[in-house]
């Protein structure tokens, strides 16, 4: 049995959070880092002066001894470089502990060689990090001590993005000022701040180190890439939800542990659909801790797995044939006065803004589905989406049957006069049905589906950083309240305008409604006759970073510039072509090395036997010589696909980096290691388990 805990004692205890600055602060200082916080702006330095010295002391009570600006480059994970907090040793050979202003508002780490995408001139190729107020910083433990970790952004001494937080701050501005224009026009003059509010939910896959440390695929690539179906699969439905195992317990205890402490709101805890997968959800926050957060929720997961002995693979897909690892994106619109902009509200005048910010995430949704399915392409994403689990590769929106009604009345008679439920609603308004209600019973196949009060982006690869997601999500959201403003705010009638403004969006934007099972044949089918992108892979996906409309939408709202953009299209070629090489090598290595010397040790084992059975004058050996001849045959077969794996593999160094080499990696690479793996697999059926040179899928999914 472990030790009790009290959540509540716990909770922030490693944060700077605000009663920790307001305990701490003078009166003066807290206040001016308040406001910076809630409105932006430039901290002196002597104000920063006094924050850091706070800040270190309160970090060295902690027992930290080193600070480290926490950023995250373009590579989906954090990376951080770490200082300790002492000086240069006194006369007395006695050091200070020292933490200045100025280095908590920017660090300058060697992060060169992180990828940029050509953005940085090798001469001017450091780059800088800049604290990032907004995200309280935090000590964290492990088995380094304890660390000072200042949450930061990461640019190139010209002010381009090198990361993930500087695009999503700028979108959150964008969105901000697009919702504020939208409520004045409702009326509201009191709500100072819009905040996109994000809850993801992560999965993972737990699985023992020992026989982890046994597949040079899992070590190297965070998949196996060989393994046969168990004879028990997934189909028994018998894990999910079911109880949680005292060793996967004792970890989810010590991860919630860790990060409660750093005031990470861990909630929700269950297994998953697949053997040896679970959740853990957060309580949603303002997007900017949100993915922050979500990258400590990974860290620690991967940290405390180890601890307790085994392995947490984040991978999208570790198991062939089992159901992938995703992360749910819950997102909503707040404001600082508590208000859900896509709450539908009580009164008829808070419905009808409801239905416009709704028609206007539909339309946002519609024009923009290519970015919203880039944003969640990642390599291990390709292997899930479209497979027959997670959502499909085609954006579409689900409603819920009711509001879905209500818009079918909306479009065809121009206010909706009833709905479903019998509570009337007519666009001079009375009030919409409970939709919350609706939600209950939700759409599980819908990639992007309204939640009673939340879209749940359901894409997002579970290895993936929520960033790109986010920032696709505010920027489109904030370009359709813009045109939606530009029209209402020159009407005459306002009331008429909006009306015909809902009217409008929704006409021209329900193609991308779909309610109905998105794992079907038949929706692939209707969305192209709808005319909705099906983009299947990420190597197809990338281009719509840099198409004109892409280009405009994220320069209109100071997102992204041009460069910026294409560099983000070349670092995610390259990271999808290297990702790719990796397992191609991997496999390589694999089958030439491993397996197929064990077949053949197996052949010769069938053979050997077929020799002393006849020799002793027995004829019934056909069982043997069957096996033999099936292993043979399959020997040959994995023989030749290695062969022409080596060669594929080998043309790819000759393609040109960018689109181009990432497509002969999706397009001739991938074909050439299935080509392997199947025999390979057929073969993990029939060959001896003592002598198969790897732990097999049961191993691992069903021993943890
Ligand atoms: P599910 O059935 O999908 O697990 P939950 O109600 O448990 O749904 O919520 C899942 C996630 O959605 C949690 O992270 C939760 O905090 C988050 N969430 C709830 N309400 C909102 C909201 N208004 N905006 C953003 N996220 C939200
Ligand atoms: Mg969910």
């Amino acid at each position: 049995m472990g030790e009790y805990v009290n959540a509540a004692e716990i909770f922030g205890e490693n944060v700077f959070n605000d009663k920790v600055m307001q305990e701490r602060l003078p009166k003066n200082v807290y206040k001016k880092l308040k406001k910076i916080i809630a409105e932006g702006g430039d901290l002196d330095l002597q104000t920063a002066d006094m924050i850091a010295h706070e800040m270190k002391e309160w970090a060295i009570e902690k027992g930290a001894t080193h600070y480290t600006h926490w950023f995250q480059p373009l590579t989906g994970t954090t990376a951080e470089k770490h200082d300790s907090f002492i000086t240069s040793p006194l006369p007395s050979g006695k050091v200070l502990m020292s933490f200045s202003g100025k280095e908590l508002i920017k660090g300058e780490p060697d992060a060169s060689s992180f990828p940029s995408g050509g953005l940085r001139a090798t001469f001017e190729a450091r780059g800088y990090t800049a604290w990032d107020c907004t995200s309280p910083a935090f000590v964290r433990q492990d088995a380094a001590g304890a660390t000072l970790c200042i949450p930061t952004a990461f640019c190139s001494y010209t002010g381009e993005a090198l990361d993930q937080k500087t695009p999503l701050l700028r979108s959150m501005e964008a969105i901000n000022e697009q919702a504020l224009r939208l409520l004045r026009l409702f009326g509201n003059t009191t709500s100072k701040k819009v905040t996109p509010s994000v809850g993801p939910e992560q999965e993972y896959f737990l699985v023992d180190a020992e026989k982890f440390m046994q597949r040079k695929d899992l070590i190297y690539t965070g998949r196996t890439l060989f393994g046969a179906m168990p004879p028990k699969g997934q189909e028994m439905d018998d894990h999910y939800f079911g109880t949680i195992r005292q060793r996967i317990a004792a970890f989810m205890k010590d991860v919630n542990i860790q990060l409660w402490k750093m005031g990470v709101t861990a909630k929700t805890q269950h297994n998953e659909v697949a053997p040896a997968q679970h959740e853990l959800a957060t309580i949603f926050s303002e997007a900017n801790i949100a993915v922050d957060n979500n990258q400590l929720v990974m860290q620690t997961l991967k940290r405390v797995a180890c601890q307790h002995g085994m392995k947490c693979l984040l991978h999208e897909k570790p198991f062939a044939g089992v159901n992938g690892s995703g992360k749910h994106n819950n997102w909503s619109l707040m404001t600082d006065d508590g208000i859900n902009l896509l709450d539908p509200g009580k009164t008829p005048h808070e419905n009808i803004q409801f239905l416009l910010v709704m028609s206007c995430i539909l339309k946002a949704v519609d024009v923009h589905a290519d970015l919203l399915r880039e944003s969640a392409a990642d390599p291990g994403n390709d292997h899930r989406l479209g497979a027959n689990e997670a959502p499909p590769a085609i954006i579409s929106v689900f409603l819920g049957e009711q509001l879905e009604d209500v818009v079918e009345q909306l479009i065809s008679t121009g206010s909706a006069t009833n709905s479903k439920d019998g509570g009337t609603l007519s666009t001079g308004v009375k009030t919409l049905p409970d939709l919350t209600k609706d939600a209950t019973d939700r759409n599980r196949t819908s990639p992007f589906a309204f939640t009673g009060n939340k879209f749940e982006f359901r894409m997002v690869g579970s290895r993936d950083s929520i960033a790109s997601p986010n920032i696709v999500l505010n920027t489109i959201v904030a370009e359709a309240f813009r045109d939606a403003c530009e029209v209402l705010e020159k009407a005459d009638n306002l009331d008429e305008a909006v009306h015909d403004l809902i009217k409008k969006n929704l006409s021209e934007h329900q193609r991308i409604i779909f309610n109905g099972d998105g794992y079907s044949d038949g929706w692939v089918e209707e969305a192209e006759r709808r005319g909705l992108p099906n983009i299947k892979c990420m190597a197809d996906a990338v281009s719509a970073l840099t198409t004109d409309k892409a280009l405009k939408l994220f320069g209109d709202f100071k997102v992204f510039t041009k460069s910026e953009l294409e560099s983000r299209a070349e670092v995610k070629y390259e990271n999808y072509a290297k990702t790719v090489n990796i397992e191609a090598k991997t496999m390589i290595d694999m089958a030439s090395k491993q397996i197929i010397p064990a077949v053949i040790k197996y052949a010769t084992s069938l053979a050997e036997s077929i020799n002393t059975i006849s020799a002793a004058g027995v004829s019934q050996v056909s069982v043997q010589k069957d096996l033999l001849e099936e292993t043979s045959e399959l020997l040959k077969e994995a023989q030749d696909a290695l062969n022409n794996l080596i060669v594929t593999e080998e043309k790819a160094y000759e393609m040109p980096d960018g689109a181009e080499k990432a497509k002969f990696y999706h397009y001739s690479v991938m074909p050439a290691m299935e080509a392997l793996r199947a025999p390979v697999d057929r073969l993990e059926m029939i060959v001896d388990k003592e002598m198969w040179p790897m732990p097999s899928y049961g191993d691992l999914i069903f021993e943890v």
